[in-house]
C-alpha cells in the first residue's frame, strides 16, 4: 500500500516536473523572438539623495510582456536568457534602447544599465558600448554600466580589460548587490570601480538585525574610503531612510522614493505639454 501512494507520488512529481519543463522551454523558445517581436519594454527607477531626496540618476529595469502570460520579470527570465544565451541579443537591446532614451531626457542624469556576466563572454562588449554611445549620441559620462561579482569570477584579465577601456572612454563601473555574492574584497582593489550598490537584503534587515546595521555601516565606510559613491537598494521605509542617513550613506534607490516607472521627461513632452493652454486659449 505504501509503495503503492509512493508511486501515486512520484507520478505526480513526474508530471508536474513534465509541466515545468514544457513552461521553461516554452519561454527559453518565446525569448528568442521577444527582442524582434518588441514585447521587452524598459522602467526606470530613480536613485535619490538622502537628506534632499532629489532625483540624481536612474536605473533601466527590464520588463517582458509575454502575449499570453502577461507581464514576466527579470528575476525569472534573465537567468534562463543567460542560460540560453538569448541574453546577447537582449543585452544589447536594453543598452541601446536606454541609451537612445536617455538621450532624450530633458535632465542629462546619469542612466544605469545592468550587464549580465554572460555579456562579458562577448569578445566585442567594448566596441558595442562605443558604438551604441556614438549612435544614440548618449554622453559616456552619463552611462553606467552595473556588473554582479559573478562577472568577476571567469576570465578575470579580460573583463578587467574590458572594464579598463570602458571607463577610458568615460563610463562608469557600478558593483551591483554588494555582499552577496562570493564576494571578496581584492574585488575592489582589482577592479575599477566607481560606485557600489549595497543589497536589498541588508537594507530589509535594518530594522530588526542590528548586525545588518553593523554590516552597511562597514561597507558604507569602506567604499567611501576607497573613494567609491555608496547607494543603498531596497529602502521601503523611513526608518530605514533614517538609520542610512545616520550611517554616512548619501544615496538611496527603493520604493521609498520611487518605484520602478515611466522614463523621466523628455523635451518632446514638454512640448507637447506646453501646447495644451495655448490650444486651449485660442
Ligand atoms: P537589481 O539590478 O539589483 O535591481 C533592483 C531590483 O530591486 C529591481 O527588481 C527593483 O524593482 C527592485 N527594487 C527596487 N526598490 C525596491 C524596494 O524598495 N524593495 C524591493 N523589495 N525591491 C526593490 P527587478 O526590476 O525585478 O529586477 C531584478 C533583477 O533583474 C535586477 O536586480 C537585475 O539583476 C536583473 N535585471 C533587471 N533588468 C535587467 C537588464 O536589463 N539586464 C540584466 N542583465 N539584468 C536585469
Ligand atoms: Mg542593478
Ligand atoms: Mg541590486
Ligand atoms: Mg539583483
Amino acid at each position: 500500500r505504501a509503495k503503492q501512494s509512493g508511486k501515486g507520488i512520484a507520478c505526480f512529481f513526474d508530471r508536474e516536473m513534465d509541466e515545468a519543463v514544457r513552461t521553461r522551454r516554452q519561454i527559453e523558445n518565446d525569448l528568442r523572438h521577444a527582442v524582434l517581436r518588441r514585447q521587452f519594454f524598459l522602467e526606470y527607477q530613480p536613485l535619490v539623495e538622502v537628506q534632499s531626496d532629489r532625483i540624481i540618476g536612474y536605473e533601466a529595469l527590464l520588463r517582458w510582456e509575454h502575449p499570453q502570460r502577461g507581464l514576466i520579470g527579470p528575476d525569472v527570465f534573465i537567468p534562463i536568457a543567460e542560460e540560453s544565451g538569448s541574453i546577447i541579443q537582449i543585452g544589447e537591446w536594453v543598452l541601446e534602447r536606454a541609451c537612445t532614451e536617455a538621450a532624450k531626457w530633458n535632465e542629462p542624469l546619469p542612466i544605469s544599465v545592468n550587464i549580465s556576466p554572460v555579456q562579458f563572454l562577448l569578445p566585442n562588449l567594448f566596441d558595442q558600448v562605443a558604438n551604441i554611445l556614438r549612435r544614440t549620441g548618449l554622453n559616456p559620462w552619463r552611462l553606467e554600466l552595473e556588473i554582479t561579482e559573478a562577472a568577476l569570477m571567469h576570465n578575470r584579465e579580460d573583463v578587467l580589460a574590458v572594464l579598463v577601456r570602458l571607463r577610458v572612454l568615460g563610463v562608469r563601473i557600478v558593483m551591483d548587490d554588494f555582499g552577496t555574492g562570493h564576494s571578496s574584497l581584492s574585488n575592489l582593489q582589482t577592479f575599477p570601480f566607481d560606485k557600489l550598490k549595497i543589497d536589498c537584503s541588508f537594507t530589509a534587515a535594518l530594522e530588526k538585525d542590528p548586525s545588518a546595521q553593523a554590516i552597511v555601516r562597514a561597507i558604507i565606510a569602506l567604499g567611501h574610503s576607497l573613494r567609491l559613491a555608496v547607494v543603498t537598494e531596497g529602502v521601503e521605509t523611513e526608518r530605514q531612510r533614517q538609520i542610512l542617513a545616520e550611517e554616512g550613506c548619501l544615496q538611496i534607490q527603493g520604493f521609498l522614493s520611487g518605484r520602478p516607472g515611466a522614463a523621466p521627461s523628455t523635451g518632446q513632452e514638454t512640448a507637447r505639454r506646453e501646447k495644451v493652454p495655448a490650444r486651449a486659449d485660442g
